[in-house]
């Protein structure tokens, strides 16, 4: 994949004539996606989790191909909604949500949600009596360039009571979730959550409550720089250890992937609007400002924790070590200074630049007017 799928991108920006960064998503592209997990992981529904390109044409697509929707909010839930999926393919993902909220989801017909808490589930029985439950546990994320521990999720020691009290409050306790970390390219890391899943079952059958379901989350890798495991990987490392913890018994399991459904399907392009020294010493890197950076779509260049392939038109040249920064007057709008960034010596000022692997996490991210600079558009093709 990649390369020469991307060669509807290439020509469609060959052909642009108007201004300003911009990113060109190639459905195809989405659906190949769609369609290897959907291939590699059969018994496994596909949750997709909208934050990572909630674009009306590509949610509408999934709905026509069959997919469902991990959403974290109203906002996003209408989006899936409008795209003309049903309220039975919805998740309510995020295990942090308004009791108003919660009720306004019941209302559109969402039975489906993440807890982490009793209190959390305490709301949910209220605005959302009778729906099916799963706990989020803990994951520390090792190994994801993108981790998400800490914030979501609790002690998989807990887990049985959360899901015990939503037994008891009406609610169905129906699952455990987690996630390994996004851009997770060490497949073995679903082993020790599917673990504790697998003890959270037990401890639930001892108490008379069978559970059904595991939601494996995202973390299915993008291809930037470095090389990663194809889905059929994933699936086989899932599988094994489903087997392993669950034995003949495996439950109903659903998969949320973002970044590994949409990120290789967009490339942005941008402009070099300033390429200068700041000293006269041989040593120092040059620096390289494009007329995007962290705060319109390349957020996840914080702390430099994903690289993205930047291809230019003097790629056989001569590169030379560059800090590469964003357009806006804030001094954190610097993507790579710590390691930098190998650049053509014989970049100019006004050269194109395509940033690849851009799909997921660019648009959501993009601020509005922040030194009057529009958010990043996006054009799906
Ligand atoms: C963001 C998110 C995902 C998607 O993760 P990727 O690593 O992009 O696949 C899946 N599930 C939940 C609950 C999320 O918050």
């Amino acid at each position: 994949m990649g390369e020469e799928m991307n060669d509807r991108i290439r020509d469609f920006l060959r052909c642009r004539r108007d201004e300003g960064p911009i990113l060109v998503v190639d459905k195809s592209i989405v659906r190949e996606n769609y369609l290897a997990f959907a291939k590699s992981l059969p018994d496994t529904r596909v949750f997709y989790a909208v934050k990572a390109n909630p674009d009306p044409a590509i949610l509408e697509m999934l709905t026509q191909l069959g997919s469902c929707f991990d959403c974290a909010s109203i906002g996003e839930i209408e989006m899936v909604l409008a795209a003309g999926a049903t309220a039975d393919r919805i998740s309510y993902g995020n295990t942090i949500k308004k009791e108003r909220d919660i009720a306004k989801a019941f209302e559109k017909g969402i039975r489906l949600y993440a807890v982490d808490c009793e209190v959390e589930v305490e709301k949910i029985a209220r605005a959302a009596p009778g729906s099916k439950v799963f706990c989020r546990i803990l994951c520390d994320g090792k190994d994801a360039e993108w981790p998400l521990s800490r914030k979501f999720g609790c002690e998989a020691e807990i887990a049985p009571r959360v899901l015990e009290h939503a037994h008891r409050l009406g609610l169905k306790a129906y699952g455990v979730s987690f996630h390994v970390g996004s851009q997770q390219r060490n497949t073995e890391m679903w082993d020790g959550a599917l673990a504790s899943s697998a003890w959270i079952f037990r401890e639930m059958a001892e108490r008379g409550i069978n559970l059904s379901m595991v939601n494996l989350g995202g973390g299915f890798a993008t291809k930037y720089l470095k090389e990663i495991p194809a889905v059929e990987s994933y699936s086989s490392a899932i599988f094994r250890a489903l087997r392993k913890h669950f034995g003949n018994n495996i439950p109903e399991t659903i998969i949320e992937p973002g970044r590994g459904m949409v990120g290789n399907a967009g490339i942005i392009e941008a402009e070099v609007v300033l390429i200068s020294k700041k000293s006269d010493k041989q040593e120092d890197p040059r620096w390289v400002y494009l007329d995007i950076g962290k705060f319109h779509g390349l957020a996840e260049t914080m702390d430099e924790a994903i690289r993205y392939p930047i291809r230019t038109r003097h790629d056989h040249a001569e590169k030379v070590p560059c800090v590469l920064a964003g357009p806006t007057c804030d001094s954190v709008d610097v993507m790579y200074e710590k390691e930098p960034y190998m650049l053509p010596f014989s970049l100019e000022i006004g050269d194109k630049v395509l940033i690849e692997g851009t799909g997921a996490y660019t648009t959501t991210y993009s601020s509005r007017d922040f030194n009057g600079m529009p958010g990043l558009r996006q054009i799906v093709i």
